[in-house]
């Protein structure tokens, strides 16, 4: 499929409606959307499933109890999405492997462990873009940063 030219704060949204009712009542949704900024050229279904991997992963990591937040900015060239959690984080030793192919830390059967792989494709390959992650106990910062401009390939 082409790629079209989208707001992002539209995926995220049409995102977050696929885990309305998935949310524990514990969970605290906070959008931080920075409205002004312009649309980008997309694969929007792709980028859902990005936004879906890291929604996932980040619920996962809370369970019951915590502070999802979806924020937008921008960084110089590049429109910034990042996806936050208040988990206990990713410890030192397991960080490196988080985007490798089948590496998970989920018991047998909850986790393929594609989800990262896939996103990074999706970001880097697909768009040209990077996706980060900061993690301290009590605090996991996925940012995903797409160029604002150049055509994806
Ligand atoms: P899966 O979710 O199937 O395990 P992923 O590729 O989505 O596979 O994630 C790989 C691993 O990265 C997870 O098993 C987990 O150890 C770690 N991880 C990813 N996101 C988070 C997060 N928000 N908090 C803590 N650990 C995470
Ligand atoms: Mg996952």
């Amino acid at each position: 499929a082409p790629y079209q030219v989208v707001d992002v704060h539209d995926l995220l949204d049409a995102t977050l409606v696929m885990f309305k009712g998935k949310l524990p009542a514990g969970v605290r949704l906070v959008k931080e959307y920075d409205r002004g900024l312009p649309p980008v050229p997309a694969y929007a279904a792709e980028l859902n499933q990005v936004w879906t991997n890291l929604i996932d992963n980040a619920l996962g990591a809370m369970g019951e109890k915590g502070t999802l937040t979806l924020r937008t900015g921008r960084d110089g060239d590049l429109l910034a999405v990042e996806i936050a959690d208040t988990g206990p984080g990713i410890p030192p030793d397991v960080r490196p492997r988080i985007f490798e192919p089948f590496f998970t830390t989920k018991p047998v059967g909850s986790g393929t462990g594609l989800g990262l792989d896939i996103s990074y494709r999706i970001v880097v390959h697909k768009h040209h873009g990077d996706i980060r992650v900061e993690s301290t106990p009590g605090a996991t910062t996925f940012r995903v940063l797409l160029p604002l401009t150049a055509a994806p390939a």
